[in-house]
């Protein structure tokens, strides 16, 4: 593509403790041009997921992990502007997996294999309640954590864009559900405009005392975002037959060496209890299905959510470790273009 300049972030080192811009490198290459069968996107919004600190590091996981080198990988929404693929056309908004950079190449598979939005629909809502967090929230909730009317459901990290609509997503079922999120911004949030029944900060608060007072009658359903010492103290807390759904671990992500595991896990003998991780990919042949029902929740007012939207491709590093110090409020995105 003559002239055009594609501004990338590749993985320059992996992390060891805090990720940083330090692991990356900034660098500028000329487009190449696009081969049969693949097509040219102009990149307009960045996904920013705490998984992305996971895929950077030399292990067996759920994905191989990003190379060297290799651009790094987030979910995008960006804009055909060029295609010798006859499923793709100029013009069209498309969803998938195309990196930190400004433009990218794709056959249309990927980890998330490419899709078309629709005309007209937002360009941000498939990257956030009605992507991959939405998605994470009803499927960790619902299918794992097996939530029902009447359970008291604790959600950790209950003011991002997992765990927000997670929580609402349990009171629509007709649960009690308790928030625990960082500041009083956050959960006064929760209470006052997500309306779920209580809020705990747990930067303030003496968790070990405040989560009995707020579950006087034991908890059914933990959905946990963050691990470490909220989940050692929330199991203190499980009734018999509990479901704890082990979404995430946030709180141990930036960690040197491994954190320790939950000491009160025998709590799951005692309450004869199931706590199961779960990767929402898994879950991919029902996404249509689950993304109707989130959508009309959304219409109905009876779920609400929140975007954070940074702009830049510069800043690429810095909009990740917002995540990783809780200045995200809701989804964290990175704006780079605007559509043509
Ligand atoms: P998010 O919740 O919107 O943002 C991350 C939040 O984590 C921050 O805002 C911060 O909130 C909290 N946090 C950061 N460091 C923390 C710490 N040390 N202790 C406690 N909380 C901390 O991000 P998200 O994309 O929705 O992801 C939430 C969780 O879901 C992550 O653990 C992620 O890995 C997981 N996830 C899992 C799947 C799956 O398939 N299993 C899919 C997507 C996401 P506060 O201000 O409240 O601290």
């Amino acid at each position: 593509m003559k002239n055009l300049k594609n501004r990338k972030w590749t993985l320059a080192s992996r992390p060891v403790g805090m990720v940083g811009e330090h692991n990356f490198s900034f660098a500028e290459e000329e487009v190449r041009d696009i081969d049969d069968g693949e097509f040219l996107i102009k990149n307009l919004y960045l996904s920013f997921d705490p998984a992305q600190r996971g895929w950077m590091e030399d292990r067996k996981s759920y994905v191989p992990p990003v190379g060297i080198g290799e651009v790094m990988r987030a979910g995008s929404v960006g804009q055909v502007i060029a295609s010798n693929n006859p499923n793709f056309n100029v013009g069209d908004k498309v969803q998938g997996t195309f990196g930190w950079q400004e433009y990218a190449i794709s056959d249309g598979k990927g980890i998330l294999n490419a899709t078309i939005i629709p005309e007209g629909a937002s360009l941000t809502a498939p990257l956030s309640v009605f992507g991959i967090t939405g998605l994470t929230a009803y499927f960790g909730l619902l299918d794992v954590g097996q939530a029902k009317e009447g359970d008291t459901v604790l959600v950790s990290g209950a003011a991002g864009s997992t765990g927000s609509i997670a929580a609402q997503i349990a009171k629509l079922k007709g649960c009690r559900v308790i928030g625990v999120a960082g500041g009083v911004e956050k959960c006064r949030w929760l209470t006052e405009e997500a309306k779920i029944d209580a809020a705990i900060d747990y930067k303030a608060a003496n968790m070990a005392e405040v989560i009995p007072e707020l579950c006087p009658e034991g908890i059914d359903v933990i959905f946990d975002n963050v691990g470490g010492e909220f989940l050692n103290t929330a199991l203190m807390n499980i009734n018999q037959s509990a479901r704890i759904a082990i979404c995430g671990a946030i709180s141990g992500y930036n960690n040197e060496t491994p954190a320790p595991g939950p000491s009160n896990y025998t709590s799951l003998i005692i309450q004869r209890a199931r706590m199961e991780g779960f990767i929402v990919l898994d879950y991919m042949d029902r996404f249509p299905a689950a993304v109707g029902e989130l959508m009309q929740w959304v219409q109905e007012g009876k779920i609400i959510y929140q975007e954070d939207i940074q702009e830049g491709i510069e800043h690429a590093p810095d909009t990740l470790l917002r995540l990783y110090t809780g200045k995200n409020k809701g989804k964290q995105l990175l704006k780079i273009a605007d559509p043509d």
